[in-house]
């Protein structure tokens, strides 16, 4: 029989969580009489959260394990999860139970109404710390602003996807990899549901700050080019500058101001001009470099395990 929900979690050292999560899921789809399926993809996790994936699966039918050979990141998993998906509704969620599975059912029926997108909408959080919170409205705030697709704010991964959008989405290769944005951008008819977002069942975050700045790159690099103009702008200021003090310094000579006589001046301009060339040969290199990684062609992850159908 064709399955109706696939429910996809990327897993990255969530041994703890894993029975929980299952047992959840399985109570929420089990409500539905629909037939579903609990898609876990193992990020190269390194604390037997495989192993536990290994045995669910053993003991479930339901469950359809992926297992990489190492660890490709939160993104690509989800992408993986895209790929071994077979439902006609695939339900992306973390497998922290932040995004809690009694949440399914509401996303469901708004999928029924004929959205084909039902994103979940943060419209509280609960226990992290201030500085996650803030850094993640910054970010989400910014990448809005930036970026040409309008992605919605306060909108993680955790979403509902009819089968029409994520077959466009699995034909979208690109390496350096937003979800949430590549959902936003395919258009179709979406639509949010708010939840509040629960604590950690069990564990720490796997998002260090380090890891959020990359996201954040991805973000910005994969739907603007607005970095890149920034040096256009910028170029423009400074020549626009230059135009206006030429005569200036000029006519302040002729008429004996002492003004613009140091060499600190001088210095200080060369330097601050130096900088900013450097900076935007940077944030080229930043293109360039995603453009080599893409033209590598290599693929997206490698699986050591997976469904063969
Ligand atoms: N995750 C992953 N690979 C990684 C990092 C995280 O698959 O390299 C998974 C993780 O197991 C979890 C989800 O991505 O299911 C979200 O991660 P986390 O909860 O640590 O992020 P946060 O909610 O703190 O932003
Ligand atoms: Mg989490």
């Amino acid at each position: 029989m064709p399955i109706t929900y696939s429910i996809v979690s990327p897993i990255f050292n969530e041994k703890d969580n894993i029975p929980e999560l299952y047992r959840r899921v399985r109570d929420v789809m089990a409500a539905t009489n629909q037939p579903w399926e609990l898609v876990l993809v193992d990020d190269g996790s390194t604390d037997g959260s495989t192993d536990a994936i290994r045995a669910l699966a053993q003991q479930d039918q339901h469950v359809r394990p992926v297992i990489f050979a190492r660890n490709f990141g939160h993104q690509v998993a989800i992408t993986a999860g895209w790929d071994y998906a077979r439902g006609n509704a695939v339900v992306i969620m973390d497998a922290d139970l932040q995004d809690p599975p009694e949440v399914i059912p509401d996303l469901i029926a708004r999928w029924r109404e004929g959205y084909e997108v039902v994103y979940a909408v943060r419209a509280e959080r609960e226990g992290e710390s201030w500085f996650k919170k803030i850094s993640a409205s910054l970010f989400y705030r910014i990448v809005y602003r930036i970026t040409d697709v309008k992605i919605p704010v306060d909108t993680g991964d955790f979403r509902l996807m009819d089968r029409k959008v994520v077959d466009v989405l699995k034909s979208m290769h690109e390496k350096y990899r937003f979800p949430r944005g590549m959902s936003a951008w395919v258009g179709f008819r979406q639509i949010g549901v708010p939840y509040r977002r629960a604590a950690r069942f069990s564990g720490v975050t796997k998002y260090p700050f380090s890891k959020m700045l990359k996201l954040a790159l991805n973000a910005i690099t994969g739907f603007s080019y607005f970095p890149l103009q920034l040096a256009t702008y910028f170029g423009f200021a400074s020549a626009g500058l230059a135009i206006v003090a030429i005569p200036v310094v000029i006519i302040m000579r002729l008429i004996g101001h002492g003004a613009f006589l140091g060499q600190a001046t001088t210095l200080i301009s060369v330097l601050f001009l130096g900088g900013v060339q450097l900076i935007f040969l940077g944030v080229l290199g930043e293109y360039i470099g995603r453009i080599y990684d893409e033209v590598k062609g290599r693929p997206l992850y490698i699986v050591r395990e997976a469904p063969k159908d």
